[in-house]
């Protein structure tokens, strides 16, 4: 199977030596010029956290790995693996650029990949190739013994980044004064927190305790099944579109979900509104599946006629009301799998997990619905270099001992009831691992 890199991709179209566009000239600036300085990088998240004291920061990377080839990094990383052996299990995320993915022993979205770790108990390290929040969740996973590492500590996640701890309590004491907090005759409490995964482990920790429970985007459903049975209202946060999408799949009237802007009191909304509410909506958002638009869903249709357009929950609603179907990056891939061969599919997710599927799929015609070519900048931050550079000190030197780099370890104190709100997600039949 011949992958096509985006990172190769990026680099044609900005010499011109392929047609296109990209969204940001900075895709073309080495990850680690963004380490360089002061990085603002903490747990949860990326540039615009603020970092809490004893957080790890990024160190820089050493020269060897700024100045080394492509092919240089790939044979470094494979001797590392090679000499590490079963004590190493190295994660990749489907949004994760190919030159790192393809190092991966397991390949899936951030809840898949969690739960690899279990698969991997003699593991003693997990790199995961992903995204801040999708470590902390792994190192919640994992045993006290095994150490998840980000090879980048500044691979967060925009959308985690637009709801933290402060703001959320900040909205639950005002919705617990307006609401109150005892049980209605049918026992249901006032409201229900959800968050979705792609947020810090101090708001899974606030969900845990408050009678909440994490979702993905393929148990959104189930779990807001699971808060409804047991709260009359849900507060769903960062994600406004899983949110607004998920709950108008199961037939709550848009009118009943006002959204939450932690800068105005209420939210901006009335106390009519939010009395009225069946779910209040975070004004979170995920900068790459906001940019899918109808009109290039109108264009694809236009020029590929009979093409079946496939869409994350993600995406604004009226993409999703737009295209023939949505769902979770499982449920894109479970779809092309089981289409007869020949058929042709405009995708709406991030355009590494859509050239993977293309290369993967020859038998049919897959493209992305967004002409401009956009992977996760925060995602794509994690290079080649940063796996060899932490692979190659698990491994040590003849004057350097083993040393583990970028742990990311959940505090104590937030661990306990973010678990608790991953077990009750758990009983909503998550999704199983895949192996590379
Ligand atoms: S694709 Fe969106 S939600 Fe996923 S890690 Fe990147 S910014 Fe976050």
């Amino acid at each position: 199977m011949s992958i096509s890199s985006v990172d190769q991709t990026i680099r044609l179209i900005s010499t011109g030596a392929a047609a296109g566009s990209t969204c940001s000239p900075d895709l073309l600036t080495a990850p680690w010029e963004f380490d360089s300085g002061a990085p603002g990088y903490g747990p949860g998240s990326s540039m615009g956290d603020v970092i809490p004291t004893g957080s790890p920061r990024q160190g820089e990377l050493p020269e060897v790995y700024r100045r080394a080839s492509t092919e240089e990094l790939g044979d470094r990383i494979r001797a590392a693996k090679a000499t590490l052996g079963d004590r190493v299990v190295i994660l990749g995320h489907f949004y994760q650029r190919e030159e790192v993915v393809q190092h991966a022993d397991f390949v899936g979205d951030s809840f898949q990949l969690a739960q690899a770790t279990k698969s991997r108990p003699d593991a003693a390290a997990i790199i995961f190739c992903g995204v801040h929040f999708m470590a902390e969740t792994a190192d919640l996973l994992s045993t006290p013994e095994q150490a998840v590492i980000l090879p980048n500590l500044a691979a967060g996640c925009s959308m985690a980044d637009m709801a933290d701890i402060d703001s959320v309590t900040d909205c639950w004491e005002q919705l617990e004064d307006l609401y109150g907090t005892e049980p209605g005759a049918d026992g249901r409490v006032p409201v229900i927190p959800v968050t979705y995964m792609n947020s810090s482990a101090a708001l899974k920790a606030f969900c845990g305790e408050h009678g909440g429970i994490v979702c993905t985007s393929s148990n959104a459903v189930a779990v807001l099944e699971w808060a409804f049975a047991r709260g009359r209202r849900v507060l769903f946060f960062p994600d406004q579109h899983l949110g607004r999408n998920t709950a108008k799949a199961m037939g709550v009237p848009l009118e009943q979900m006002p959204m939450w802007n932690p800068r105005n009191a209420l939210g901006g909304n009335t106390a009519e509104e939010l009395e009225a509410a069946q779910v209040v909506l975070w004004h979170g958002f995920c900068s790459v599946h906001k940019r899918f638009t109808v009109d290039q869903i109108t264009a694809a249709r236009e020029s590929h006629p009979g093409v079946r357009v496939i869409v994350h929950p993600e995406c604004p609603m009226s993409v999703v009301d737009a295209a023939d179907s949505s769902g979770s990056t499982d449920f894109i891939k479970k779809a092309i799998e089981a289409a007869p061969a020949g058929s042709t599919f405009a995708i709406g997710t991030e355009i590494n997990l859509v050239q993977r599927l293309a290369a993967a799929h020859p038998e049919h015609t897959i493209f992305c619905l967004d002409p401009v070519v956009c992977p996760c900048s925060t995602m794509y931050r994690i290079h080649s270099g940063y796996l060899a550079w932490v692979l190659e000190a698990l491994v040590g030197t003849a004057d350097r001992a083993p040393e583990v780099l970028n742990r990311i370890q959940v505090p104590h104190e937030v661990a306990g009831n973010a678990r608790i709100a991953l077990e009750r997600m758990l009983a909503a039949k998550p999704p199983a691992p895949v192996e590379a």
